[in-house]
């Protein structure tokens, strides 16, 4: 039994235990190119919050991990079979929910992992800290939280050398082999800025890329992967175990 992991733990267990910090880690489901699976980013994130919250536990903080919410938004892709969309309107109403759960019991200190590029909880955030201002709630993207040049030669950000790197340390027996792989090609908007990135509109998904994969995935290896999920679960716990010392009544120097 784990107490840092809700979904393990039991009330008798629990009731005592001080919670400095709730994490929620939230995914997607969805197609990864060929030989990845649609759970890639839900498996990926929940091991990152619990390994980090593990390894921040270790240290003296005292994180809980909530389970994980497996659906993400890919209003983009509705033309791929069973990727499942939820909308940022649902995300909201989830959120919020939670919030008021962890509020009511004085569990002040609360931060979203996100393991999927679709989602985007700012301004979420913004609205629920106006609502809750108790709460002290943040957001983090665990893929930016390292240099993905120190660890892969190639890039792309979707079922790419990182995504299955990572899967092939984690879960192998998941994957199909990497001659079952697309090349990961995708197309560049026409528009310029689009592509500077100083002008946003969502990519149809389909349009962009034939495997669904943007990224080539084929110098994936599990020992790079090793390397980077373990900086990652470095970077994460020292958050989360900052989080959990910190005083958000202050927080600025
Ligand atoms: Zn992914």
């Amino acid at each position: 039994m784990e107490p840092f992991i809700l979904a393990g733990t039991n009330w008798k267990t629990l009731k005592d235990q001080r919670i400095d910090l709730a994490v929620l880690p939230w995914g997607a489901t969805e197609a990864h190119n060929y030989h990845l699976p649609f759970a890639t980013d839900n498996i990926m994130v929940d091991k990152i919050a619990q390994e980090s919250a593990r390894k921040a536990w270790s240290k003296g903080a005292r994180p809980i991990v909530l389970p994980l919410i497996p659906f993400g938004v890919n209003t983009g892709q509705m033309d791929i079979v069973l990727n499942i969309n939820m909308n940022p309107s649902t995300q909201f109403a989830i959120l919020n929910d939670v919030t008021d759960v962890l509020n009511r019991h004085e569990i002040y200190k609360f931060m979203i992992l996100n393991g999927h590029g679709g989602n985007d909880f700012k301004q979420m955030i913004r609205e629920l800290g106006l609502k809750y201002p108790k709460m002290f709630i943040c957001g983090c993207n665990w893929y930016q939280s390292f240099d993905n040049t120190e660890f892969f030669e190639n890039s792309g950000g979707h079922a790419d050398e990182m995504e299955t790197s990572i899967m092939q340390y984690l879960v192998p027996e998941l994957l199909l082999p990497l001659s079952e792989a697309g090349e990961g090609k995708s197309k560049k908007f026409r528009i310029k800025a689009l592509n500077e990135k100083w002008a946003w509109a969502e990519r149809r998904w389909s349009q962009v890329t034939t495997d669904t994969g943007i990224g080539d995935p084929s110098k994936a290896t599990p020992e790079k992967g090793e390397k980077c999920f373990n900086e990652i679960i470095k970077k994460v716990s020292d958050l989360i175990l900052e989080l959990s010392e910190a005083d958000i009544n202050n927080m600025y120097e």
